[in-house]
């Protein structure tokens, strides 16, 4: 089966996947998970290895210890089942990235369960420190074609398939992963963030996408330089999507929806109602408590075979939202998902004891700034903070101490000991993720965020 045909396919065997109880939803991820484990374990050194240092069984696979990206990326070459070296895929991932070609696939190890298959590969931008790489087998290229198709295109889906669908991705990195639909109905056209903005702008009017896809500050500013698009979604990608951005985009182009994916997977996606709910059917979360509503994934992911993720701790935080979707899917909804996890700041308190900001705070406190339309905000020691503003006035200044003194007085940070430090806010290069707020490594540790019981 050729690969449009086969992600079509998977397009609609996703419709047998929407959930309307948490009952069935789950007996669906124990009936996965119990397959995808033993054959994960049998396969992979690393998560066999882990199972054995912690002395669980393969049922009690919810108990084991999460990994993180950084001991992902350390152990490699045992995690993937198609024998790659990540030395191999380092260089292959990097050339593609310096020749802007992205065509290039290794092929899985002749000992190993990929034998011979070819693996596309790719680099994740790596903003929390680490940068990760992913490998995706041919099956699981074709799936997730398949299962993002079903979720952007708006319904009905089968007579929506009969009209042509002209995708135009603003990325990075291409990752051969787009290309695999490519066929008669379904064109991609790739717009290279690394062009200059007012080119790009033209490439995407030119492009008269049905289905734009991008990082929301790359949108917004081929927005503000003037490209016109009237596609029947706009899909936000990569970074965290703003309310102003979203609006501007809903203003300038079309409804904007979200898509949740990382190196880690594709990890949620929007209903037929515009909302985004977590990809239940074919990752299973378990959520650790940061209090305040605030949660933390660790993904078991129960398809994905050539690069396994067994309980693995994303860097990201969520906020759910607890109300039932008139779609009526069982997944859970995402209501926010906050910056990666250095983004939330670390302050003394009054008694000196560390206090944990996070990005949500400061944002709200910014966004209230009169005349402010961009800014950064960066600790850039124990207690300094940079506020990077445009424009940079004594106005905005001013009314950005007082806002962000208060919110800081809120989480019950010493504003005694902390320092504000201004300057004018530079744009970014194309390509880069936008980090609003965000904390230099000054601290010897990763924040500890306070619980509330
Ligand atoms: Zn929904």
């Amino acid at each position: 089966m050729n690969d449009a045909l086969a992600a079509v396919w998977h397009a609609l065997a996703e419709g047998r996947l929407h959930f309307r109880t948490r009952a069935a939803l789950e007996a669906h991820q124990v009936r996965l998970a119990r397959e995808q484990v033993r054959w994960v374990a049998a396969h992979s050194p690393a998560v066999a290895a882990r199972f054995r240092s912690a002395g669980l069984g393969l049922g009690q696979w919810r108990s084991l210890p999460p990994t993180s990206k950084a001991e992902m990326m350390a152990d490699f070459d045992r995690l993937n089942t198609a024998g790659l070296h990540l030395a191999d895929v380092l260089a292959l991932a990097r050339s593609a990235e310096d020749q802007r070609d992205f065509s290039g696939q290794l092929r899985g190890a002749s000992q190993s369960a990929f034998a011979g298959q070819p693996i596309t590969v790719g680099l994740s931008s790596g903003t929390s420190g680490t940068q990760g790489a992913f490998l995706v087998g041919v099956q699981e290229r074709q799936r997730w074609a398949g299962v993002v198709l079903r979720h952007l295109l708006p319904p009905p889906f089968f007579s929506r398939l009969l009209r042509p669908v002209r995708v135009a991705f603003l990325l990075r990195a291409e990752g051969g992963l787009y290309r695999s639909v490519q066929s008669r109905r379904i064109s991609f056209t790739f717009l290279d963030l690394l062009r200059p903005v007012p080119e790009l702008a033209a490439a995407l009017t030119a492009a008269d996408p049905t289905l734009l896809v991008g990082p929301p500050s790359v949108l917004r500013a081929l927005l503000d330089a003037g490209a016109q698009a009237n596609p029947e979604r706009v899909v936000s990608v990569a970074e965290v999507l703003e309310p102003d951005d979203r609006a501007a985009l809903e203003a300038g182009f079309g409804p904007v929806v979200q898509v949740y994916q990382a190196t880690e997977g594709l990890l949620a996606l929007p209903c037929t109602h515009g909302n985004l709910h977590l990809n239940e059917a074919h990752v299973h979360f378990d959520l650790e408590p940061l209090g305040d509503g605030r949660w933390r994934p660790i993904i078991t992911d129960l398809r994905r075979r050539v690069q396994p993720m067994i309980r693995h701790r994303l860097d990201d935080i969520l906020q759910l939202d607890d109300t039932p979707c008139a779609c009526g899917s069982a997944a859970r909804r995402v209501a926010r998902i906050e910056g990666r996890q250095d983004d939330a700041l670390l302050f003394a308190g009054a008694s000196g004891q560390p206090v944990t900001v996070w990005p949500d705070f400061l944002r709200a406190a910014l966004n209230r700034v009169p005349e402010l339309r961009e800014y950064r905000a960066e600790q850039s020691a124990p207690g300094t903070l940079w506020l990077l503003l445009a424009p940079d006035l004594p106005s905005t200044r001013a009314a950005a101490t007082t806002e962000v003194r208060a919110a800081l007085a809120r989480t019950g940070a010493d504003t005694e000991r902390i320092h504000l430090l201004f300057g004018p806010l530079l744009p970014a290069p194309p390509g880069t993720k936008r980090r609003r707020v965000s904390r230099r490594s000054v601290l010897p540790s990763p924040p500890v965020p306070e619980v509330t019981p």
